[in-house]
């Protein structure tokens, strides 16, 4: 009995090590099969202005919805993607769905801002300057101006070479932002040098306004850096007033997060947007957001 027993327990843990293994190898093999099925689409998030309250902008953000109806969430399958080396692929094909929700948007709306987000190992190669490019140039009506460039500061991982592209990318026009900025490695000396626009305050930070003061102090640093060094920034992840108001009065310009608005699909984006230009424009409440 005891044998068997053995027997039985290794051909479990067998049966459950090769399931492990058959979850693990496809996952990157079927995000080529899921670009190539199209199952991937495009939510928008506002990118806020706190003074006012209006929408500057919108973070194109991936989601992955696969057939059987089951959604993949992307840190999920960016880092995936990472490590497969498919990062590229995906990039490509977040530059053709932005390519076809704008076609022809930035005509009315030229101050408006699509935020992309690009893998750091993207930075460390100078073709996704050509990429970048050659985007901009088959999106109906935009110019570089209305597209920033985030990447994160985690795997900024040759910081010179990282640098230089940074520096290309904004020749073209483009703004460029450090993403979760707060979270990663990079040194206040090496911030000095980058060729940067905005700072994206990680939501961590900002979960900690109005509950744990040491956290708040870090909050009130990185304002302080970034007004020294002439950086804009945008606060992740704000989810209620006290947190709004708290950035407003400290000279935080920018904001996302779901106080203001959830990721919404480009359909929608658009229509708010229309909604909130036809009010400021003659609407009977100028002031109300949509
Ligand atoms: P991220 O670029 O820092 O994006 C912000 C994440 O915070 C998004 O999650 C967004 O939906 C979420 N978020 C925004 N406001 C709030 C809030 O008030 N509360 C909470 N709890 N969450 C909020 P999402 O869409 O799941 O994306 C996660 C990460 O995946 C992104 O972080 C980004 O690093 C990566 N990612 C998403 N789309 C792309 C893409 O197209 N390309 C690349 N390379 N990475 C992407
Ligand atoms: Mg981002
Ligand atoms: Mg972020
Ligand atoms: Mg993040």
């Amino acid at each position: 009995l005891i044998l068997s027993c053995a027997a039985f327990a290794m051909a479990v843990l067998l049966l459950a090590a090769a399931r492990s293994a058959l979850r693990r190898v496809p996952l990157s093999e079927s995000i080529r099969d899921a670009l190539w099925r199209r199952e991937f689409h495009l939510v928008y998030q506002p990118v806020v202005e706190l003074k006012t309250g209006r929408w500057v902008g919108a973070e194109a953000l991936l989601r992955w919805r696969r057939s059987t109806g089951e959604q993949v969430r992307p840190d999920v399958f960016i880092s995936v993607a990472e490590e497969s080396g498919v990062i590229e692929e995906i990039t490509d094909h977040v530059f053709e769905l932005v390519t076809a929700d704008m076609a022809g948007f930035f005509e009315s709306h030229p101050h408006f801002h699509v935020a992309i987000n690009v893998s750091s190992i993207e930075i460390q190669s100078p073709d996704v300057v050509s990429r970048l490019t050659k985007f901009c140039a088959g999106v109906t009506g935009a110019n570089a101006r209305n597209f920033v460039i985030e990447a994160t500061e985690r795997s900024l991982i040759d910081p010179e070479k990282a640098r230089n592209i940074m520096e290309e990318i904004r020749k073209l026009g483009f703004a460029v932002a450090i993403d979760d900025f707060g979270t990663g490695y990079s040194s206040l000396c090496y911030l000095q040098t980058l060729s940067t626009d905005y700072l994206k305050i990680d939501k961590s930070f900002i979960d900690a306004i109005d509950t744990e003061s040491v956290k708040n102090d870090v909050v009130l640093h990185i304002i302080a850096l970034a007004k020294d060094l002439q950086l804009r920034l945008i606060a992740e992840g704000v989810e209620n007033a006290a947190q709004a108001t708290y950035l407003r009065d400290r000279g935080v310009e920018y904001a996302q997060g779901w106080h203001f608005a959830k990721p919404m699909t480009c359909r929608e984006l658009l229509s708010s947007l229309g909604r909130q230009t036809a009010e400021s424009i003659g609407g009977p409440n100028p002031s109300r957001q949509p």
